[in-house]
């Protein structure tokens, strides 16, 4: 039996998503920047996906913008926000616990001259909003706090932390890479100005995200090249990745509260069985502040990293941490700020259960686990 419990580093494309793409790819392969009728078809297909993504997230048309994903959107939020407004300052402040599409871009920025906070987070993984107040400088240009975390799953009150920047005129971007498509929110409710997303992680395609930039943000283009995307974001456009990702939100927020509730049970399940073992769960996991199908435990007593490697024997698809450091030894990030030792961030596992799985395959799982851990715990 093969168990996929790795929602969080991607889902598996929905066959409605994947037959508008075939379609458009087969019908409409005109350049949407050529001028002639068939470009003037591909051009309307992108104008009525972006009106369409712009209405389910409460946006306008003209603030979406097409990426290739979750890591070119948070790069170019971080990067052109500093970059257009470095003469104002030069101090950006964001947490410990982003991915590394952030992070990353933050360390980038740190080695030209920018100055960075990363915010503690309490043992659940939230930000408080009195250690955001006391980090804002004179100096402070961009705050960026991710909307629910990819590894622990724990949601952030964007709305109040937003409010502290917006307070003092400082731009806020968001990471909504694993909220899009399991969280329904407006931007204009929420406040900010930028937010990321990505296709791939709401069963769409892979390569496709947008970038929200709320009108009037102070932002450099990130990709030099035509005129596509406002001249912002040159390339070819991906007509068929757009109908994709268009496709793929739209039937995820109808379908959001039966989806969640299913996934909500399912991890629950699954919790409450592993906490008659020796475990630990790690972030919250309350109804309303935490992702409903990812799960980070630590199987205490065992050595790092041999329940992920006998889950992966016994068919079962989980992660240690992300997917993006799953082939890196380094211990997880995101536990380390939360207060595991570099041991116990080893031996936990990331399970995120999607739309799919079923009854049977979490029993499967939680039989299979106790089976790994009767093996395997060490006194
Ligand atoms: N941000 C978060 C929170 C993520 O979970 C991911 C993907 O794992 C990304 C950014 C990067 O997205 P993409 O894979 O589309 O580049």
């Amino acid at each position: 039996m093969k168990v996929y419990l790795d929602h969080a580093a991607t889902t598996p494309i929905r066959m409605e998503v994947y037959d508008k793409m075939m379609e458009n790819m087969a019908k409409d392969f005109a350049n949407a920047d050529s001028i002639h009728s068939l470009g003037r078809e591909s051009a309307n297909i992108v104008l009525s996906c972006r009106d369409n993504i712009a209405k389910l997230i409460g946006a306008q048309s003209k603030e979406i913008y097409f990426t290739s994903g979750g890591t070119e959107s948070d790069n170019w939020a971080i990067k052109g926000v500093a970059f257009a407004n470095k003469e104002k300052g030069k101090h950006i402040i964001t947490t410990k616990i982003e991915h590394p599409a952030i992070y990353n871009s933050c360390a980038f920025l740190e080695e030209n001259g920018f100055e960075v906070t990363y915010l503690d987070v309490d043992k659940y993984g939230f930000v408080n909003p009195e250690d955001l107040i006391k980090a804002i400088r004179e100096d402070t240009i961009l705050i960026s706090i991710m909307f629910a975390n990819n590894e622990i799953g724990t949601i952030q009150d964007i709305k109040t932390l937003c409010s502290i920047a917006k307070e003092r005129g400082i731009i806020f971007h968001t990471d909504a890479v694993q909220a899009t498509g399991t969280i329904k929110y407006d931007v204009n409710e929420l406040g900010v100005d930028l937010l990321s997303m990505s296709g791939h992680k709401f069963y769409g395609p892979k390569g496709i995200g947008a970038l929200y930039i709320k009108e009037g943000t102070k932002i450099a283009p990130f990709v030099n090249g035509g005129e596509q995307e406002r001249g912002r974001r040159g390339g070819t456009t991906p007509v068929s990745l757009i109908v994709g990702l268009s496709e793929a939100l739209s039937i995820a927020l109808k379908e959001l509260d039966d989806n969640n509730s299913n996934v909500y049970y399912l991890k629950h399940r699954l919790i409450n069985e592993l906490k008659k073992e020796d475990i630990s769960i790690n972030g919250s996991i309350e109804k309303d502040t935490s992702l409903p199908g990812t799960v980070s435990i630590t199987f205490n007593k065992t050595k790092p990293g041999i329940v992920l490697n006998n889950l992966d024997m016994e068919g079962i698809c989980a992660s240690a941490g992300s997917a993006c450091t799953a082939a890196s030894e380094k211990p997880s990030r995101t536990l380390l700020a939360i207060g595991l030792s570099e041991e116990d961030s080893k031996r936990s596992v990331r399970f995120s259960i999607g739309r799919d799985n079923t009854k049977e395959e979490i029993d499967y799982t939680i039989s299979t686990i106790k089976e790994i851990l009767a093996r395997v715990r060490e006194d």
